[in-house]
């Protein structure tokens, strides 16, 4: 059973995590980076991007049947996003969802992202990868090779028990 401890404790995840375009708007990308950087999460990837409707899309194809989806669309296309890949011991996916706070900013808990700073559903700031498979597709959809960067942060040893 040892191996097998040792393997889950090692194990990383990775989160995709993006600022939508009205908070880049707003000017709360350094904010949103902040909050992640401080939580202990390693960034392994971050561009300012313009996305295409194509890419909209297949990263919310599990929502098209929605009714919301095409103004969903219009707003993720609307302007420059954020995009970041965030690295973390298992777990780290669930962890930034808390850190992001409910789809509604209203149901979103104080001193969470949107609960802080956001308010309607259909302007909530920012994406967060709901599993560890979606973040995991979710970089490679929106990042190329070489656009990802592997490095070891010289706390490591220091943030683990
Ligand atoms: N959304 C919306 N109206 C809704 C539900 C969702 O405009 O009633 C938008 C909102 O921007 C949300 C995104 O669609 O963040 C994706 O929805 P999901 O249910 O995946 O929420 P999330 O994972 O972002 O919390
Ligand atoms: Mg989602």
């Amino acid at each position: 059973f040892l191996p097998h401890l040792i393997a889950s404790l090692e194990q990383v995840d990775q989160t995709y995590i993006m600022v939508k375009p009205d908070g880049v708007q707003r000017g709360v990308v350094g904010d949103i980076i902040s909050r992640f950087e401080k939580k202990g999460f390693k960034l392994t990837g971050l561009k300012l991007y313009q996305c295409s409707k194509d890419l909209a899309e297949e990263h919310y194809k599990d929502l098209k049947l929605k009714s919301f989806f095409p103004k969903l669309i219009d707003y993720i296309t609307s302007g420059p996003v954020v995009c970041m890949a965030w690295e973390g011991c298992f777990g780290v996916v669930a962890s930034a969802r808390k850190l992001i706070g409910a789809t509604d900013p209203l149901q979103a808990g104080p001193d969470t992202i949107r609960g802080d700073l956001a308010v309607p559903t259909g302007r909530n700031i920012v994406h967060g990868s709901d599993s560890p498979e979606n973040g995991k597709r979710e970089i490679a959809l929106w990042f190329k090779e070489g656009e990802l960067c592997e490095w070891t942060p010289v706390l490591t040893p220091w943030l683990r028990e």
